[in-house]
């Protein structure tokens, strides 16, 4: 059976329907809140934000509770949350945007694991980039951090700002935030926090983290596309990095996206309620890797650290991420290799290498990622079909 997505070419689009989605940290499908609320939004006609009259503040209106809905997810002032167009342009704002207000007078401490909005940005921002180590078990390596903050010459390399996201994409491994931030603290540093993955997988609170600036994405957390929101701690530098006509109080000008707002808010809010059926995705993540290692000879990528309860990265030496990647999608399942793809060459993930991961290791690692909408039978379906693909090529030898 198939469904049709109709496109704006008038071509039909065909996708089955049977598909298993295990790719959540790529993104999140819609829920059907956000999407009720960006339908009501889309329906209020013409509306921007900022004209005075009975349409604008509508949809002003809409703006400021999607405001409250994302504050209140992450435990910080409605006031203090700035949209942007996605997790991307958040990390690239409360990079660019704290080096700017420094006036370049710092030096940024960008964690080996960081995604590549903050790496990037970081590496563009003109300000000088040091790269903070991750232990073998994936966690930002306390102890160096520690070592360097005793020694930091705010002479010479200006405030410290530290890069640690919350939760990695690749691995799911969850990063010790808060004791990272008390130590940027007591060095007169800065966190900037990028908690894209971590938001409505597991509680985010930018008080008890302690951090300076946090990103968060709407398509992760079952909103839409193309809309995201930084938090900063009132006080903590910041210059906008978008100049025209003062939105987001001048810290991010452009018309905003009020449906897409309004679908964030909804969504967040929803998957805050549905923090407990997300942890319970563990139990069933973690039968799932059992079945992987016995029958398949998987090494699981984190075992032994606290990861997000939907994320699997495991590997297979000898059977390449891109192969499992095709047979998964033969089988009608889709997931993510654990290297990135670009220009049809698959590069090695920097994230398993930054934990000393062997290259057999790296390049045959595979993400599965689990949400809200993931039926506990999903996980035995990745599984036969991942332990179908091997007999067929890895494991044939076994047969
Ligand atoms: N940060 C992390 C950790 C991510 O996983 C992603 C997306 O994959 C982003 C930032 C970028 O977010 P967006 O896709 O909303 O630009």
């Amino acid at each position: 059976m198939q469904i049709f997505l109709q496109v704006h070419t008038r071509r039909l689009t065909a996708i089955p329907v049977s598909m298993i989605y295990a790719d959540h940290n790529a993104t999140a499908p819609l829920r059907p809140e956000a999407r009720e609320a960006m339908l009501a939004a889309l329906d209020m006609g013409a509306t921007n934000p900022s004209s005075v009259h009975a349409r604008g503040r509508a949809a002003r209106a809409v703006i400021e509770a999607a405001r409250m809905q994302v504050g209140g997810a992450i435990g910080s002032r409605a006031a203090d949350i700035i949209f942007t167009s996605g997790g991307t342009e958040a990390d690239a704002l409360a990079v660019q945007g704290a080096v700017d207000a420094l006036n370049g007078r710092c030096t940024l401490i960008v964690s080996a694991i960081e995604h590549e909005a903050i790496a990037k940005s970081a590496g563009h921002s003109g300000a000088v980039v040091q790269t903070a180590y991750v232990t073998a078990d994936g966690t930002l390596d306390l102890d160096d951090l520690r070592t360097r903050m005793t020694k930091w010459d705010a002479d010479a390399l200006g405030t410290p700002v530290l890069c640690i996201m919350l939760a990695n994409n690749e691995t799911g491994i969850i990063q010790p935030v808060a004791e990272a931030a008390a130590i940027m603290r007591d060095a007169g540093g800065l966190t900037i926090c990028d908690a894209v993955q971590a938001l409505g997988k597991i509680p985010v609170n930018v008080a008890l983290l302690g951090v300076d600036y946090l990103s968060v994405s709407a398509h992760k957390v079952g909103g839409p596309q193309g809309v995201g929101a930084l938090w900063h701690r009132a006080g903590a530098p910041l210059k906008a990095i978008l100049h025209g006509g003062g939105q987001e109080r001048s810290l991010r000008s452009g018309t905003e996206n009020v449906a897409g707002i309004a679908g964030f808010g909804a969504a967040v809010e929803a998957a805050i309620r549905d923090l407990p059926n997300y942890a319970a995705l563990a139990g069933h993540r973690d039968a799932m890797e059992s079945r992987l290692k016995a029958e398949g000879g998987v090494v699981v990528i984190g075992e032994g650290s606290e990861r997000l309860a939907g994320t699997s990265n495991f590997a297979r030496p000898g059977f390449r991420a891109e192969t499992q990647v095709m047979a998964l999608d033969l089988a009608g399942v889709c997931v993510s290799a654990g290297s990135a793809c670009s220009s049809g060459k698959v590069k090695r993930s920097v994230v398993l290498m930054a934990m000393g991961a062997s290259d057999a290791l790296a390049e045959s690692a595979i993400r599965t990622s689990f949400g809200w909408n993931t039926l506990p039978a999903d996980f035995d379906s990745v599984a036969d079909a991942w332990l179908e693909a091997a007999r067929r090529t890895v494991l044939k030898e076994n047969v």
